[in-house]
């Protein structure tokens, strides 16, 4: 699995980004979501949560002013939900050290929750079997299996539904936040579902058959969406693909955009040379396997 724990009365956790390599919508559902055919990895950039159980009570808190420290807090409401259904006392104080941008398709919230839930298990003897945190983990959010599975894993239904997927080749992953914040649920609302595409190419049946070449199978259904509202993800990603990656794309519904490099020197070189713009972060890391 992609996190790690620590143990003792003080747990330490560590929770990863990931990215979509691939991302197809193929529907929308009555419920309001939409099901997806999606290829995750997680990278080495990662958040640190500390917990304290020794607190009486539950709290959560970080070092950035964005993430609420209230019950919206992902990682607060997966205490709150492992607490209550092992029944034993809700003492925690959960810190967090983001490293994660936020907002940007990396999955951080959803990464931190699946970590407290996997490390809170771990901690108290696994009193909940794999799928009970599974479906406690589904309640937050439609990433949170995956990064409780922490492999990379071809997920579809509404990213659910995760099969591993052992095909990929080691790559250094040089992400870039443009500074742009995207509302996922406004780019999910401007899709136009008869103008995706990444679903209807050979890719799927690639993905299906185990096979993912980064130069020709990267896709990402919500990037025109998100290109449109923030240009700066489009103007990330051609610069990406200049400075020599073998493959880039926008993570989920953006507005992070990655590239891929067999070679993990012209990472670095892309890295030095990335034009340095107001606001833009880079995180130079590599594909977990
Ligand atoms: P999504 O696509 O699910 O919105 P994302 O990867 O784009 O995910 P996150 O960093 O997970 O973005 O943050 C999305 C929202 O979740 C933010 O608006 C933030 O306020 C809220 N949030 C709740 N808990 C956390 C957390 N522990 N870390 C970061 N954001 C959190």
């Amino acid at each position: 699995m992609c996190a790690k724990n620590t143990d003792g009365l003080r747990l330490r956790l560590q929770a990863p980004a990931k990215l979509n390599l691939f991302l197809a919508v193929t529907g929308r559902r009555a419920d309001g979501y939409h099901d997806i055919v999606s290829l995750m990895v997680c990278v080495g950039l990662h958040d640190s949560l500390e917990v304290d159980l020794e607190a009486h009570g539950l709290t959560v808190s970080s070092n950035l002013p964005e993430v609420p420290d209230d019950d919206r807090n992902l990682a607060l409401r997966a205490a709150r939900a492992f607490f209550e259904a092992t029944g034993r006392p809700a003492n925690a104080a959960i810190r967090i050290r983001k490293r994660i941008p936020v907002g940007a398709g990396l999955g951080g919230g959803s990464s931190d929750a699946a970590s407290i839930l996997t490390g809170l298990n771990r901690h108290f003897g696994y009193p909940l079997p794999r799928h009970a945190l599974v479906d406690l983990g589904l309640k937050l959010g439609a990433d949170v299996p995956f990064f409780i599975q922490g492999r990379p894993a071809l997920a579809t239904g509404i990213g659910e539904r995760l099969a591993p997927f052992d095909h990929l080749a080691p790559a250094s992953a040089l992400i870039v936040f443009p500074a742009a914040h995207v509302s996922t649920a406004e780019v999910y609302g401007r899709l136009n579902l008869t103008l995706t595409t990444c679903g209807k190419k050979p890719k799927v049946f690639a993905l299906k058959s185990r096979v993912f070449d980064t130069t020709r199978h990267l896709c990402n259904d919500l990037e025109a969406v998100a290109g449109k509202l923030h240009p700066v993800i489009l103007e990330a990603k051609a610069t990406m693909l200049a400075l020599g990656a073998d493959g880039a794309s926008m993570t989920g519904s953006g507005s992070a955009v990655f590239g891929l490099f067999r070679d993990p020197e012209a990472a670095v070189y892309a890295r030095d040379h990335f034009p340095k713009r107001r606001g833009w972060r880079f995180f130079l890391t590599y594909l977990v396997l």
